[in-house]
């Protein structure tokens, strides 16, 4: 049986979205640059796409830049803040030590041009609370940018009450939502949002491709120079076939949320309940409040890389964390700000569902993991040290 159980890291582009793309390779190939009917078709579906991201985020379709992908929004969101705000000498930034690495390695860069940044505690379930933002708030703070939804352990942030904070206190809040867009719903005007990344490989939409929404009256920045395209804020010809297909993606994802919602939630909770039979291992992130499809667990005595392999010879595709961190023999980052130690962090497995998983695969997958849990511990000298006494248990029989 294969199993594709890394929607995380990335998705299957849906049917949909391949069958949207295709004209804009073959016969609506204009340059939406162009003067000409062939550019001005292009420019048409460009603008028609547009609107589309811009109703299903609740803004208007002027708030809504195309980008690369997800990093890139990320890039551009958290520099145009930082612009802003150094106008006005603001040089504190507010973030938590869990986001992805597009977030907190764009404010190590910032930091070395003279920006300060706090990075909140994120406790042992993976969340911050509006009270911490609030508290961390200064007269100079810039932006507050924390992630909706985290990719690796699944917890869901309380985003309205932290945009609510933020709008109170007039500071500037972006939200890293890669994990949320398509699957949880989002307005940001109720969510009191004034920036928001997405990317379209995440609600099975192409690679490639992604959006900023950045609220009217702040002013975005470049990270690149060049043309007029995005009104001069994101130079380069557009990618026109593949903002069609993140659209298109995120139209049915939005059109079933409520079903796929409901149906992966169960998946994900078979596999939790079969998975938390095995010994000494631990559940990752928030029980209830987490990602439709986010499964994450640590397992003590045995190496996550290890695992991994052993599950891909059995048709399971899996993730150790985020797949950017994985080839690296450091822990992940998110691991440890949950308070993890390096022991089991080491130990870790993310299985991460989409609608299109079923029952059966997580049958397989749970007798999959269980096997291969034991194989590896049979074999592991660190177990033999920790069933004999010699070292002791971190997690609970
Ligand atoms: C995948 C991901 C990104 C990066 O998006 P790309 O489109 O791959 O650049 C950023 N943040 C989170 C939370 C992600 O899961």
């Amino acid at each position: 049986m294969k199993v594709y159980a890394d929607n995380a890291a990335t998705t299957k582009t849906s049917e949909a979205a391949v069958q949207a793309m295709m004209p804009y390779f073959s016969t609506i190939y204009g340059n939406p640059s162009s003067l000409h009917s062939d550019g001005q078709r292009a420019k048409e579906a460009l603008e028609s796409a547009r609107a589309s991201v811009a109703k299903h985020l609740g803004c208007t379709p002027r708030e809504i830049y195309f980008t690369s992908g997800g990093t890139e929004a990320d890039n551009m969101a958290i520099r145009s803040a930082a612009f802003f705000g150094a106008r006005k000498n603001k040089r504190h930034i507010i973030s938590t030590a869990f986001e992805h690495h597009a977030v907190l390695h764009t404010l190590a860069k910032l930091e070395k041009e003279g920006f300060e940044v706090t990075l909140l505690d994120v406790g042992e379930t993976g969340t911050v609370s509006a009270q911490q933002v609030k508290d961390a708030i200064r007269p100079d703070t810039a932006l507050v940018t924390v992630m909706f939804a985290n990719n690796e352990i699944g917890s869901i942030l309380p985003i309205r009450e932290i945009g609510k904070v933020c709008k109170e206190a007039g500071v500037v809040f972006h939200t890293d939502a890669v994990q949320a867009a398509g699957h949880l719903p989002i307005n940001v005007v109720e969510d009191n949002i004034d920036m928001l990344s997405l990317s379209g490989h995440k609600f099975h939409g192409p690679r490639g491709v992604g959006a900023m929404y950045i609220r009217k009256g702040l002013p975005p920045v470049n990270i690149m120079e060049g043309g007029a395209q995005e009104r001069g804020k994101r130079p380069g010809t557009e990618n026109l076939p593949g903002i069609m297909g993140m659209a298109k993606a995120l139209d049915e994802a939005c059109a079933h949320m409520d079903e796929n919602i409901r149906k992966v939630t169960a998946l994900r909770d078979k596999l939790i309940a079969g998975i938390s039979e095995i010994p000494h291992c631990v559940l990752n992130g928030d029980p209830v409040n987490r990602l439709p499809g986010n499964v994450s667990f640590c397992f003590e005595g045995i190496e996550g890389e290890s695992l991994l392999l052993l599950l891909d010879s059995k048709g399971i595709s899996a993730s150790s964390g985020s797949a950017c961190t994985s080839g690296s023999l450091d822990p992940s980052h998110v691991l440890l700000a949950i308070g993890r130690p390096h022991e089991i962090a080491h130990g870790s497995l993310r299985l991460s569902l989409c609608e299109e998983n079923t029952e059966e695969e997580m049958d397989h997958i749970i007798v999959s993991v269980k096997e291969v849990v034991q194989y590896l511990r049979n074999i592991s000298p660190v177990w033999r040290d920790l069933t004999t006494g010699k070292r002791q248990f971190i997690t609970k029989e």
